[in-house]
């Protein structure tokens, strides 16, 4: 399994990094949208974490730009967005986001996120 994780904030981009190695992905990081279409071209994950608020291209363009292309339909997005965005959640979900997890996140609510998605995690980790 292979996951994007999508973030601004290089602190944040290592946690996930970190929780999603633990429970048996594959990981790779992009700190803005436009590193993230970059890595998207090099590579197609199964799952792509998106922050919301990054510089060129938001989360919410992000989805966009990754729902215009068919050859992302299999890509599952969760947004990672904090409470003053949830609002805006909707938006994203209509644009074709699958999930979203709010910040400060668990480990535990990632995984309980990527099972809802389909995702066959490790229990024991
Ligand atoms: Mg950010």
């Amino acid at each position: 399994m292979r996951a994007l994780v999508v973030d601004d904030s290089k602190a944040v981009r290592s946690i996930l990094t970190r929780i999603l190695a633990d429970i048996g992905f594959g990981v790779a990081q992009a700190a803005d949208g436009v590193e993230a279409l970059s890595e998207l071209r090099k590579a197609v994950p199964d799952v792509a974490l998106l922050d919301w608020n990054m510089p060129n291209l938001n989360g919410l363009e992000l989805v966009v730009a990754i729902r215009r292309q068919g050859a992302y339909d299999g890509v599952k997005l969760m947004m990672v967005t904090t409470e003053s965005e949830t609002q805006q959640m909707v938006r994203a979900l209509d644009a074709g986001a699958d999930e979203y997890v709010m910040k400060p996140f668990t480990k535990d609510v990632i995984v309980d996120k990527l099972e809802l998605l389909g995702f066959p995690v490790r229990q024991d980790a």
